[in-house]
């Protein structure tokens, strides 16, 4: 398949470089990371796969639309709850959503480090990707990137973001690892909080994720990251802009477009943000 990766990052590399084995990929980036400005010209891809931060997703989508066919489909691989929104309008009924675990770090330009091995989940969002989300995830998987496909991409992208907002910006305020929000109570009954405002208002908009479940998951995911840094606390470690507004921000702007409260993950927002305020040129 001829494939475009667009954001030739930590997780554009990882899978780019594996699907480059057995497919035809071009890898866009900024200098110097890829050394020489790349361009989509002449390259119709079957697939762009758009592994930008989520604040870059609409510079992405601007970026893409001159260069997509009628027949190409984009996929975004990325978390937070208001990318799909943002590549809509060049994608159409030809999105599809991926959501995947692995951990990649930055380690030098043209270096990354596959830091932590996990799965991924592809599915199609707007009718028309169901095949081509069967074809990417029997790509990944041979490429050594085990993935399943669901059927229900939103539920996935609500319940990775109540995850991330439970622990994603309590570690990031605190500098702690993760395991430690289930080691102290309070910050436990945070992880909580946050998580299950997240529920909430996906509820309000129609997806059914229990909040309970919501919890029980945040707290799995801690448990089995206990000794790792989550990447919000790397980010603020390393004085980089965060995904806190399409975590926290999208939950609370969510939530007052459907009259839920989200007390908890708007205070999670204004700390982040009061960070990264903090960060000098
Ligand atoms: P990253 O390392 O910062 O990679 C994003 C890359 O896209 C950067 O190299 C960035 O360049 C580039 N980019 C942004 N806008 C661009 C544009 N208009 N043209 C060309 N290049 C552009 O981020 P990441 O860690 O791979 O994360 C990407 C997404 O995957 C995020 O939503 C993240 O939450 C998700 N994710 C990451 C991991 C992980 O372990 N890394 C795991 C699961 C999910 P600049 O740096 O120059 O802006």
């Amino acid at each position: 398949m001829r494939i475009a990766i667009f954001g030739a990052g930590s997780i554009g590399c990882l899978f780019g470089g594996l699907l480059s084995k057995d497919n035809e990929v071009l890898l866009i980036g900024r200098k110097p990371q890829v050394r020489a400005s790349t361009t989509m010209k002449g390259f119709e891809p079957e697939l762009v796969m758009v592994t930008v931060k989520s604040y870059d997703t609409e510079g992405a989508a601007k970026a893409l639309g001159p260069h997509l066919g009628k027949e190409g489909f984009v996929m975004s691989l990325q978390n937070g709850l208001d990318n799909l929104e943002k590549l809509t309008p060049v994608a159409g009924d030809r999105l599809l959503a991926g959501l995947t675990s692995h951990g990649v770090t930055f380690v030098d330009f043209g270096i990354i480090k596959h830091a932590g091995i996990g799965d991924t989940v592809v599915g199609d969002v707007a009718g028309e990707g169901r095949d081509m989300a069967r074809e990417i995830a029997d790509l990944l998987t041979d490429a050594g990137l085990i993935t399943r496909i669901s059927t229900d991409m939103r539920l996935e992208i609500w319940l990775k973001a109540a995850i991330n907002a439970g622990i994603n910006p309590a570690t990031a305020i605190t500098s702690l690892k993760n395991g430690a929000l289930l080691v102290q109570k309070e910050l436990t009954k945070l992880l909580e909080l946050a998580a299950s405002e997240a529920a909430a208002v996906a509820m309000a908009r129609g997806v059914e994720l229990d909040p309970e479940l919501a919890i029980e998951k945040a707290k799995e995911v801690a448990s089995l990251t206990a000794d790792n840094k989550s990447s919000m606390l790397q980010d603020i470690e390393r004085c980089k802009r965060t995904e806190i507004e399409s975590i926290c921000g999208a939950i609370v702007r969510y939530g007052e477009k459907a009259n839920v409260e989200t007390p908890v993950n708007r205070a999670l927002l204004a700390l982040v943000k009061g960070i990264e305020s903090t960060y000098q040129d």
